[in-house]
């Protein structure tokens, strides 16, 4: 794995929820390969409709080096790295928490009973963004 495409620091294997991702030794952050996510036809399609509205991210991919783009949730308060290629996420420290804390207050039913906590967290925020 590269280095860290936000501050150039050294990444390292984590686990992130019940997945792996690479953590930025410096920074923090972490990238999450989209094929390690549950909901990933469901992720893919959203992220394929809302790519075209996305600033540029100043991040890029760490596996395809494409530019990332900036998902706003802005009605939630949340913004997501993402690669409009392979649909890899990238989240700045600190970041999969405020999915999580967003999640437990405000998901419907049926949503919490996931194998993947953080994917479930972030595809709910896209959906109830209204993005
Ligand atoms: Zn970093
Ligand atoms: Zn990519």
């Amino acid at each position: 794995m590269k280095k860290c495409s936000k501050c150039s620091g050294k990444l390292k294997t984590v686990g992130f929820f019940r997945t792996k991702g690479w953590e930025c030794t410096k920074c923090k952050g972490t990238f999450v390969k989209y094929r390690y996510l549950s909901y990933q036809e469901l992720l893919a399609d959203k992220l394929d409709k809302v790519a075209g509205q996305c600033k540029n991210s100043k991040l890029k991919c760490l596996e395809c080096g494409t530019t990332m783009k900036l998902l706003q949730l802005g009605k939630i308060g949340l913004e997501l790295d993402f690669c409009p290629n392979d649909y890899n996420i990238w989240f700045d420290f600190k970041e999969p928490q405020r999915f999580m804390k967003w999640f437990d207050k405000n998901a419907p039913k049926g949503w919490k009973n996931s194998d993947e906590p953080s994917t479930t967290a972030v595809m709910a925020a896209i959906y109830f963004s209204g993005s």
